[in-house]
């Protein structure tokens, strides 16, 4: 076409797109989850545009939110069409090929030392895994505010944009065709994809159709000379037989049923939404697939653990919370410049925004889930949305699910147990739950740091969550709460020490008069640690002390000394006067510091 602009790829892009072409990756079917995974999306983004403006979805066909998947079997072309939001010429160009995307190089070498490129949806460059399949891609896309543009590659390292002056207009959306490679031809049986959207696409909130070949019976007038012909259509006709045997019987004109293939949309997915539902009639499994599909993460993980709950009183939502099973690859890189917010927000269904960062703060964004709210307003713009007074409670209550939820995590690790006040916890015998949170600490431990920096509010509740390894904890996890248990006698404070590692704690000589008298010392090895320990002043009725600060008192000061010896006698009389009752002992409890 001689009206084609030309484009180089952007050199990552290009990079990226050989190592897919020449990939030997056997999962090629992910290119289908990635296509109805962007259709998806730009149907979100025409659908929240209409909230506030009708008029964009326009009229007839056009405003019916929904993918189509059709197969053309002798040119061997797999095509993907939704009526979403649409790319301009210039987004054709910026988001196929000319900006590289913070994910694009991340993945790049990533590729190029395990190579899973399965995950290639979560660093955000999804649509190249068509070259998975296809060797030559056209994106046919139409945009309210445009005209209808082709883009085409060879994926060579360059590719083209012309305006569309031969396809059937599209009124508003996109499609994909695909020119499947000659190795790709399974790619053209319905079965086949049939199979992939059930397994891929089951929580797309949109209908999805193939267009699917059928087969009808059909009358046709009978062929006098096939007789056999006639006794197959007589005896597979009996639903209308009684009316028309008459007719027959008076002027036979004689017809017969022949199988013919017909064309129609097959729906594929069933659009009922997971969290919708009552929680109770979700199986885990079902948790798990959902999870996947929203982490865009399709390995076979399981989340470390979930909470789908429904709030009811001045503000109504729905909410699905998930711990993942690792830290996305940027979580900490991101974490001050960028918020990365995983809860997608729907009002009333109606997916609004996954970029919402009133809904949780910022310690909380390894957290994958969403939000339904019926409270929220519907017609209201995003900025408007995001002062909403509602969201403030919503923030607060999913605060308090989510580190419920974590804390579940340690109840429920038998391996958590090895202090006597977790002697009953439910499901010791639980493997499955064995050692989970030692695996979220390792994933997201950091995350609870920042927490208890920056969230004073919970600041106890995420204190409870932080373990750490001590003189006395053998290599293991410890808890505040263990810790406090095996605290001696006498002693008031917490003792801590910091330092870069282990090993080189354990040589400081002010750990050894402590460890002489027998008290245990935190390790605090993390760089945050530090910081932490300015916000963490105390837990509970106990104050932290560094060691290795001076003028450490190991307890039992003085006053507390002369405290024990005004009340000498009356615990001893104490002592005695309970003596009967089987009492090992009397102590002076101290009711102040
Ligand atoms: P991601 O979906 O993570 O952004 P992709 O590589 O899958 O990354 O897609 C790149 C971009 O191309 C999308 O962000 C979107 O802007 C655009 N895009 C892809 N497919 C479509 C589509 N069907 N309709 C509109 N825009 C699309
Ligand atoms: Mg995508």
């Amino acid at each position: 076409r001689n009206t084609a602009e030309k484009f180089e790829f952007q050199a990552e892009v290009s990079r990226l797109m050989d190592i897919i072409i020449n990939s030997l990756y056997s999962n090629k079917d992910i290119f289908l989850r990635e296509l109805i995974s962007n259709a998806s999306d730009a149907l979100d983004k025409i659908r929240f545009l209409s909230l506030t403006d009708k008029e964009v979805l326009g009229e007839g066909d056009n405003a019916k939110l929904d993918i189509q998947i059709k197969l053309d079997k002798e040119k061997k072309i797999l095509s993907i069409r939704d009526r979403g939001i649409g790319m301009t010429k210039e987004d054709l160009i910026k988001n196929l090929g000319t900006i590289a995307k913070s994910g694009t190089s991340a993945f790049v070498e990533k590729m190029q030392t395990s190579g899973d490129l399965n995950l290639i949806g979560q660093f955000g460059v999804g649509f190249y895994s068509v070259y998975l399949v296809a060797d030559y891609v056209e994106v046919i896309s139409k945009h309210n505010e445009d005209k209808q543009y082709v883009w085409e590659s060879k994926a060579d390292g360059a590719f083209a944009i012309s305006e569309d002056t031969w396809n059937e207009p599209l009124g508003r959306g996109t499609e994909i065709r695909l020119h499947l490679r000659e190795e790709a031809g399974e790619y053209l049986e319905e079965s086949k994809l049939k199979d992939l959207v059930k397994k891929y696409s089951e929580f797309i909130n949109f209908p999805i159709y193939l267009w699917a070949s059928k087969e009808v019976d059909v009358e046709v007038p009978a062929d006098e000379d096939e007789s056999s012909d006639e006794a197959e259509s007589s005896s597979s006709d009996d639903g209308e037989s009684e009316k028309s045997e008459d007719e027959d019987a008076e002027d036979k004109p004689k017809t017969k049923t022949i199988k013919e293939t017909t064309y129609e949309w097959e729906l594929l997915n069933d659009v009922k939404a997971i969290w919708l539902r009552n929680p109770k009639e979700v199986t885990e499994e079902e948790y798990t697939k959902f999870y996947h599909s929203l982490a865009k993460d399709f390995g076979d993980e399981k989340p470390l653990a979930w909470s789908h709950f429904t709030a009811e009183g001045d503000v109504e939502f729905k909410a699905v919370l998930f711990v993942p099973p690792k830290a996305p690859h940027d979580l900490y890189e991101s974490y001050y410049n960028a918020n990365k917010a995983n809860l997608r927000l729907y009002v009333r269904r109606v997916f609004i925004s996954d970029e919402f960062d009133e809904l949780l703060p910022k310690y909380l964004n390894f957290l994958m889930g969403l939000v339904d709210s019926d409270t929220l307003p519907l017609n209201v713009s995003r900025e408007m949305l995001q002062q909403h007074s509602s969201l403030k409670t919503i923030k607060k209550k999913l605060i308090r699910k989510a580190l419920d939820m974590i804390r579940k995590i340690a109840d429920e690790d038998p391996d958590e147990a090895n202090d006597k006040d977790k002697k009953d916890v439910e499901n010791s015998s639980d493997d499955e739950k064995k050692g989970q949170y030692a695996k979220f600490w390792n994933e997201f431990g950091k995350s609870i740091k920042l927490g208890i920096i920056e969230d004073s509010v919970n600041r106890n509740r995420l204190a409870k969550l932080l373990r750490f390894e001590t003189t006395k904890s053998d290599g293991k996890l410890t808890s505040l709460d263990q810790y406090i248990s095996r605290m001696k006698s006498g002693q008031k404070d917490i003792f801590y020490i910091t330092g870069p590692n282990k090993e080189q704690l354990e040589k400081s000589p002010f750990l050894e008069r402590l460890k002489k008298k027998g008290y245990e010392v935190i390790y605090f090895t993390d760089p945050v640690d530090e910081y932490l320990m300015q916000y963490l002043m105390d837990y509970g009725d106990q104050k932290f002390q560094n060691v290795s600060k001076e003028g450490l008192k190991m307890g039992k000061d003085s006053k507390a000394k002369e405290l024990k010896e005004s009340f000498k006698d009356l615990t001893k009389w104490w002592k005695s006067a309970l003596a009967s009752e089987n009492v090992d002992d009397v102590k002076n409890q101290q009711p102040f510091g």
